[in-house]
């Protein structure tokens, strides 16, 4: 188990005005799906997120943040 470290920080640049495409079918993604996962897989519960279009698992979450409002 090794640790990855690189040598310059990733700077996140909010973008509002640009939609996700997904990974697999290349569509634009102005929303995507998640839900609960109950899993026993060894992944940990937590949220399964995935594209709306092809239902490629994009990734997991443990928590999720709701949205302010
Ligand atoms: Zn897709």
């Amino acid at each position: 188990m090794s640790t990855q470290t690189t040598g310059r920080p990733c700077a996140a640049v909010r973008r509002e005005d640009l939609v996700p495409v997904c990974p697999n079918c290349d569509t634009e993604l102005p929303e995507i799906h998640f839900r609960k996962q109950e899993g026993s897989f060894g992944i940990g519960r937590g949220f399964v997120f995935f594209c709306p279009h092809c239902r490629k698992v994009m990734g997991f979450g443990t928590q999720w943040y709701p949205f302010p409002g």
